[in-house]
């Protein structure tokens, strides 16, 4: 089904393609925390960080370098108990400048009806409405998450005009494993029962099968993302 996204073009800081180009090779190797730092100097208080609470990875690496950074989290309505569970915990051990954006006006229930109008309204038109008084937004894209998202790159600027950060997109699986387990980072208990992509419950069908690790998702559709991020 067709939707259509109401996005405000906003005007940031431009930054022209080959500025892009030559920020993108600087922090291609980069520790995502110098990347979040580069992130914070040049956005403040305009940055925001979008998290599903699959695991608290970034939430972790980005209030190291920004305590008071926002924090949003899109309830849709049909997340899982456990990743509610989990943003819990993570209030527990973080002091998190948390932001929770509901769909207004309350959505109608329409996954079963078609879901990318759903997704416009429960996750799209939110986090329009959220990152609207924002320049800048971190999110934790990885290259490794599916064949879709092969090519992130570090920094790009979003349809909104918004700049995106994606700290995580090219960091070594080595690395990230060896943070996680250091930090001992909270993750959602349905990645211990082969989950590795967690949305709403309707549509993350079963746990990924292949190497496309959000390859449970929207699995009786050719869907492969919920249009945040395109
Ligand atoms: S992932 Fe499914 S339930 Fe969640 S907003 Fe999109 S269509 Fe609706």
């Amino acid at each position: 089904m067709e939707t259509t996204t109401t996005v405000n073009i906003r005007r940031t800081p431009d930054l022209d393609l080959n500025e892009l180009r030559a920020l993108n090779e600087r922090y291609e190797t980069a520790h995502p925390c110098e990347i979040i730092t580069w992130a914070q100097q040049n956005f403040g208080h305009n940055l925001a960080l979008t998290t599903s609470f699959s695991d608290t990875l970034l939430i972790d690496l980005a209030l190291k370098v920004d305590p008071d950074l926002e924090v949003i989290f899109l309830d849709t309505g049909y997340h899982f108990s456990q990743t509610l569970q989990t943003l819990r915990q993570a209030q527990k051990r973080y002091r998190i400048n948390l932001r929770v954006i509901r769909p207004q006006p309350p959505a109608a229930d329409l996954w079963a009806a078609g879901t990318d109008q759903c997704c416009n309204q429960r996750k799209v038109e939110p986090l329009n409405q959220a990152l609207a008084d924002k320049t800048a937004w971190l999110s934790g894209l990885r290259r490794t998450d599916s064949p879709q998202r092969a090519h992130t790159p570090i920094i790009e600027q979003d349809r909104r005009g918004l700049i995106k950060i994606n700290p995580l997109a090219a960091w070594p699986e080595k690395d990230l494993t060896e943070y996680w387990e250091q930090n001992n980072i909270l993750t959602n208990p349905l990645t211990a029962e082969g989950y590795s992509s967690i949305g709403c419950w309707p549509c993350t069908e079963r746990p990924a099968e292949n190497e496309d690790l959000r390859s449970g998702r929207w699995t009786s559709s050719n869907k492969t993302e919920c249009g945040i991020h395109l």
